[in-house]
């Protein structure tokens, strides 16, 4: 049953009726994905030196005739369960790179189109041909892409993580790691991967400006990631003061509601 696999944190029914939703919802998924009840939002990723945006990341929107707005937290470890998460993650690539130029002119320059994926992605043998396809039918070359995958999804299956993703890289797309210091990797099992970026969680800011222990554990995540000679973004930055306070690592990137919020490409 659903409930019983307690070593993987996926789907945890609470009741029947949200039970019930989830199995409604994943009927409604194909249809959602080509009639445009589902659509992506994009966020900035803004350089702290010079607060330009080097990438978009989209975030998935399912806006249900009955149901209305339904956030990705609701049913995406759901679609993940029932294995259909894989064609979510393709139509995300496809949509986010035909969006590509239009987010470029948007910044007016040169950016990335940032992805999330998920650890059932990393499972398939052929994903990185899967993705390279569907970047060669507009055009895109694949370090223009950056896939996201968190942490806590790489370190659930490492050695089939470790491989997909070196597939990947070698394919030439980027890699970042998500919620980064939610998942209790170690340093040299992180080594082992190929990564390109860290995004540190956003739970690492709360009191960030005034507690001194807050400020060196983020401080050690930074670290962490300078060892390892990777692009460093701080997710879930709010509020000027917090952004004030970042200004003493100037190297790193950020990403939050202080710089911009997703929003469709239609009103970015
Ligand atoms: P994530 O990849 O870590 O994305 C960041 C989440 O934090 C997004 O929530 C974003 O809207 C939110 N966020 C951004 N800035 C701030 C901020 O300043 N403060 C706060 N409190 N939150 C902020 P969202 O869009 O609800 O997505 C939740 C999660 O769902 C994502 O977390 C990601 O893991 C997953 N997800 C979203 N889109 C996709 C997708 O296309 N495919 C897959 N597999 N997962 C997706
Ligand atoms: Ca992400
Ligand atoms: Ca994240
Ligand atoms: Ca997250």
């Amino acid at each position: 049953s659903l409930a019983t696999d307690t070593t993987i944190n996926v789907y945890d029914p609470r009741s029947e009726e949200e039970q019930n939703l989830q199995h409604f919802l994943i009927l409604d998924l194909d249809r959602a994905l080509r009639t445009g009840g589902i659509h992506l939002a994009y966020q900035p990723k803004i350089c702290l030196r010079d607060n330009r945006v080097i990438a978009y990341e989209a975030l998935i929107r399912w806006n249900h005739p009955d149901y209305g707005l339904i956030r990705p937290d609701q049913w995406i470890p759901f679609a993940e369960q029932v294995g259909a998460i894989h064609g979510v993650t393709l139509w995300a690539i496809e949509r986010a790179v035909q969006d590509l130029p239009r987010l470029e002119q948007k910044a007016g320059r040169p950016v990335m189109v940032a992805v999330n994926i998920s650890a059932r992605d990393l499972a398939r043998s052929d994903f990185h041909s899967e993705a390279q396809a569907i970047l060669s039918r507009y055009g895109v070359t694949p370090n223009n892409v950056m896939l996201e995958i968190t942490e806590t999804a790489v370190m659930r299956n490492a050695d089939q993580a470790r491989q997909m993703l070196e597939k990947l890289s070698r394919a030439g797309f980027r890699i970042a790691l998500d919620d980064f210091g939610t998942g209790y990797s170690s340093l040299s099992a992180l080594a082992s991967f190929s990564l390109d970026e860290l995004k540190i969680d956003r739970s690492f800011l709360t009191d960030i400006p005034t507690d001194a222990i807050r400020q060196r554990i983020f401080h050690t995540a930074v670290e962490l990631g300078e060892a390892l000679d990777l692009r460093i973004v701080v997710e879930g930055v709010e509020t000027a003061a917090v952004a004030d306070w970042l200004q003493r690592y100037p190297g790193l990137c950020g990403q939050g509601y202080y710089w911009g919020r997703p929003e469709p490409l239609s009103i970015l």
